[in-house]
């Protein structure tokens, strides 16, 4: 197992565990990682929940979620329900997973490997356990040894069992296994190139655009992507960790500013925190009037679609409207678990949408995006955006040009359904916002018509009203 810091166990989660441990007479693992024993739990002095948690290390799950001691009360019901759907029945072993399973955790059952409590506390997050499941490159190896603070190595066990162990160009690998490429900085990258903090009116939200907010709930992950948008912030610790306080603050300027109709609940991955956090949040924001529907972007159904449990779909469906956003990077992500994952979502009623990170070498070719859209629409997730690979500090060996990303909406757009096509942006550096790009159809005007070219190269009249005749204005 990888090396997770000991944490002093609190009371507030010992009340929450200890029906279970009477009845087994065994110690049990607790979600955040810790080894509860019986006999501790016994001479634990009341502690608020959260105080251990949220600033001393990168752990799961509730960092920065709200004291629920304030806001839940009985505990023994609540106790049995939290540990009773840590696991998500109903999801096959796929002979993957089980040969996985069984070569790299040889104690755990499926069960476990279903319980996505099990796999966070199972992360890889240590050179040693990584080198045991994929043959490491030297540029792998030196770049993990390398590394300090913020967006460390964190890999799910079920995420790990995807990776090509001999290919270190696999695409999935390259997302998450570092490479010394990430420790270049190349010109006009920068940590925050959005301008997230100077957006910032209280900490953790972003406030860009009039009638929307950005809220960032948690700062952890169970896999941290090499290119991702908040490297400067996700798995750090200390002062960058989203607190209690602060999410109480945010919730306070949401509702003290009535422009605010849509909230983007992200991180982090929010769905890395426990169902009582997330249901707590969603709760204070569906008491706030002027608040229409929420979204939630996660990655957490790609990489540990175990968490999509029936517990966690029917809090969802309790806060309706729910929107999510997921974050597919490849086809090889679609898997049968994933599948089953988002069946759950969108049988519950929350409209899925994908966004996708244009990654070179990952999937920036023709058949690998084709491949993914169609993907991604059999399992009911509408693909929304495709990003350019935003220019944060590192993340040169990822970035294609932007001709690259309009090529690929060339090659989908007529050339296949119209729901398989995302929508193409740069997400505007300094905080312009997202910017669409699209290839251009429009050739012009030609004597009151608009000249314009289908997907397939042929010329196309249409009689635009409004515009005079023998007027002549052709795009170059
Ligand atoms: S899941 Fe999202 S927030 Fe987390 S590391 Fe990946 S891109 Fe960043």
């Amino acid at each position: 197992m990888p090396n997770l810091p000991k944490k002093e166990i609190d009371n507030e989660y010992a009340a929450a565990i200890v029906a279970p441990i009477e009845e087994s007479g065994t110690p049990i693992d607790d979600p955040t990682g810790r080894i509860v024993d019986f006999k501790q739990v016994a001479q634990l002095q009341p502690k608020p929940l959260m105080d251990a948690v949220t600033e001393t290390s990168e752990e799961p799950p509730g960092s920065g979620a709200p004291e629920l001691s304030q806001h839940f009360t009985p505990r023994k019901p609540q106790i049995l329900r939290t540990v009773a759907t840590s696991a998500s029945p109903g999801f096959k072993l796929s002979a993957r997973s089980a040969a996985f399973l069984k070569k790299h955790y040889p104690d755990a059952n499926a069960a476990n490997w279903n319980d996505w409590r099990w796999q966070n506390r199972n992360r890889v997050r240590q050179l040693a356990d990584l080198a045991r499941m994929i043959d490491l490159s030297t540029d792998e190896t030196a770049a993990i040894e390398k590394h300090k603070g913020a967006l460390p190595v964190g890999i799910t066990p079920y995420y790990a069992s995807l990776l090509n162990r001999h290919d270190s160009l696999q695409g999935l690998r390259r997302t998450v296994v570092p490479v010394l490429g990430e420790y270049l900085q190349a010109a006009g990258e920068n940590a925050d190139p959005l301008g997230e903090d100077a957006h910032s009116p209280v900490p953790g939200l972003v406030h860009r655009y009039p009638d929307r907010v950005l809220l960032l709930v948690t700062n952890f992950c169970s896999v941290y992507c090499r290119y991702c948008t908040r490297a400067r912030m996700v798995g750090s610790v200390g002062e960058r960790s989203v607190k209690k306080a602060d999410i109480e603050l945010a919730l306070a300027y949401i509702k003290d500013t009535p422009a605010i109709r849509d909230v983007l609940i992200s991180g982090g991955d929010p769905l890395s925190l426990d169902d009582e956090r997330l249901d707590y949040i969603l709760g204070r924001l569906k008491q706030i009037p002027h608040v229409e529907f929420v979204r939630i972007g996660s990655k957490q159904p790609v990489v540990q679609p175990m968490r999509i449990t029936p517990a966690l779909v029917k809090i969802l469906k309790k806060h309706s409207p729910v929107w999510m956003s997921l974050h597919f990077t490849h086809p090889d992500e679609l898997t049968p678990e994933v599948a089953a994952a988002c069946g759950r979502l969108a049988d519950a009623g929350v409209p899925l949408g994908s966004q996708t990170v244009l990654l070179k070498g990952v999937n920036d070719d023709v058949p690998t995006m084709k491949a993914l859209m169609h993907g991604l629409l059999k399992i009911r997730v509408k693909p929304y955006y495709l990003y350019q690979c935003d220019p944060i500090s590192g993340s040169s060996h990822f970035r294609t040009s932007v001709s690259q990303g309009v090529e690929l909406i060339r090659a989908l757009r007529g050339h296949t359904s119209g729901y398989a096509v995302p929508t193409f942006v740069v997400d505007a550096p300094g905080g312009g916002g997202k910017i669409p790009i699209s290839p251009d159809y429009v050739i012009g005007h030609e004597n009151g018509d608009l000249l314009l070219r289908s997907y397939d190269g042929g010329i196309y009249r249409y009689p635009d009203p409004g515009q005079e005749p023998g007027q002549l204005e052709i795009k170059q």
